[in-house]
């Protein structure tokens, strides 16, 4: 079993007389029946994921534990969203797109919370309309517009307020800077933050009860969590000294790593907590602060691994490189319309030879996808057998966050469906689109003048 390891892929990965079989169903079987490419959810890997992070809050914030809220941005469907519903979860989406999603799951809007740094008019109304929870705010203009439409619905709404902590985190680092050159948040450092909650207290229609912060994606360690809950404490302090009321929410983001590739070493949910946990005891201790309810929004540490993209290999073709060596091109179905991240942030991502064993010498590949453009890389370097050939299918692991939710249809390319499997049972979650999809949105017709456009 040593190309799948446990960290990297689903649960019940496991290979059957040399073939890839994912929740209990055989990769040939599932390209057989649904096509490639295609998105492969092992659905008891999310849940079990999804369970892991509800019950570490739980086990060590305890009475202080506050929700996990699932991002859904880092891919939702109805399916997807009636699970999170039924483990007890709550989501959080950012659009007015995201939470039409969850509306057709029936998510309670009690459960829900909906973030963004421009909410449309509209999209801050369909959140109300639909009794969200919270509306995370995230501008002056928002805190105007979402007084105003809650006051024409009567509504006294539940906002936390997003801030910026100068705090940025990466994998395995992080920084605390004064200069806060991002879309994201009210700046603490500057003062926004304060003027913020200024603004807010004047209006009848909004009731602040916290304080919001996520300050990156991919993060191995706690220490950019701590230095950030560190500030947003501190703020909270603030508030108590000015107000003598204490705001009862602490929300830290997401962001929490997962392996994509063997070098790397995510810290558990648990482990996790507990150091942040340490934190937030000392320091609302040390302001003499009640501990707040803590909630964290996990998106990829849920999804990501419970998903595998299943392509098929088309072409193969070696290349000369200046130092004598060659390196095998192996172009798939798919590419950067399914799989942007690789383009995008430079990602790293590990893939197998799915359909068959192969005793063949491994040796240097480069996984491309169809697109008209060089940059259309899934894996730049990886070791697969040398006679992967046309036909051959290719399994990459980690791909169910920030995968088909950036999908796009460049190059007029189908975007895949999603399959849920789950006990030898594989279902559509997601239909792949068609050339009829794709054409659906085309209208042909003689121009107009440009007021009379539909
Ligand atoms: C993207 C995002 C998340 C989820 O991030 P992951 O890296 O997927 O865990 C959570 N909260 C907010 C506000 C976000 O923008």
């Amino acid at each position: 079993m040593s190309d799948l390891n446990p960290l990297i892929w689903p649960h019940s990965v496991t290979r059957v007389k040399g073939e890839i079989n994912i929740g209990g169903c055989s990769v040939t079987s599932i390209a057989a029946k649904f096509g490639t490419p295609i998105f492969i959810l092992d659905e008891s890997d999310l849940k079990s994921r999804a369970t892991i992070w509800q019950k570490s809050l739980q086990e060590t914030f305890q009475e202080h534990a506050g929700d996990v809220f699932y991002a859904a941005k880092a891919f939702v469907s109805v399916e997807v969203a009636k699970m999170i519903k039924e483990l007890g979860l709550n989501i959080d989406v950012c659009t007015g797109g995201e939470l039409a999603v969850v509306a057709a799951a029936n998510f309670p809007g009690e459960r829900i919370e909906m973030h963004g740094n421009n909410k449309s008019e509209t999209e801050i109304a369909q959140a109300l309309d639909y009794g969200v929870a919270t509306i995370v705010v995230d501008s002056l203009q928002e805190i105007e517009r979402v007084s105003r439409l809650a006051g024409l619905q009567g509504k006294n709404q539940q906002i936390v307020i997003r801030l910026n902590p100068g705090v940025e985190a990466h994998t395995h680092e992080y920084i605390t800077t004064a200069i806060e050159d991002v879309k994201f948040g009210f700046s603490i450092a500057s003062g926004a933050a304060w003027s913020a909650v200024t603004e807010i207290a004047k209006s009848p229609n909004l009731r602040l009860v916290g304080v919001h912060s996520h300050i990156g994606s991919q993060i191995f360690s706690s220490e950019a969590f701590d230095a950030t809950a560190v500030k947003l404490l501190e703020f909270l302090k603030r508030y108590k000294d000015e107000n003598r009321v204490e705001l009862p929410e602490l929300i830290i983001g997401g962001g929490f790593g997962i392996a994509y590739v063997e070098s790397d070493q995510p810290i558990s949910p648990g482990n996790l907590l507990r150091q942040i946990h340490k934190v937030v005891l000392t320091n609302c201790e040390r302001l003499g602060l009640s501990i707040a309810r803590f909630s964290i929004e996990p998106g990829r540490a849920i999804i990501g691994p419970a998903m595998v993209t299943l392509y098929k290999v088309g072409t193969t073709k070696e290349i000369k490189l200046k130092d004598g060596a060659t390196r095998l091109y192996v172009a798939v179905d798919g590419g950067m319309s399914d799989n942007i991240r690789t383009s995008l942030y430079d990602a790293d991502y590990t893939a197998v030879l799915a359909n068959r064993d192969s005793i063949a010498t491994k040796r240097d590949c480069r996984i491309v996808g169809k697109h008209c453009e060089s940059g259309d890389v899934i894996i730049n370097s990886i070791l697969l057998p040398s006679d992967v050939e046309p036909g051959d299918l290719i399994a990459v692991a980690a791909t169910g966050a920030y995968g088909r939710s950036m999908a796009s249809n460049y190059n007029h390319v189908p975007r895949p469906g999603v399959i849920a499997v789950q006990s030898g049972m594989a279902r559509t979650i997601i239909r792949s689109e068609t050339t009829s999809d794709l054409l659906a949105l085309d209208i042909a017709e003689g121009a107009k003048p440009i007021g009379e456009r539909s």
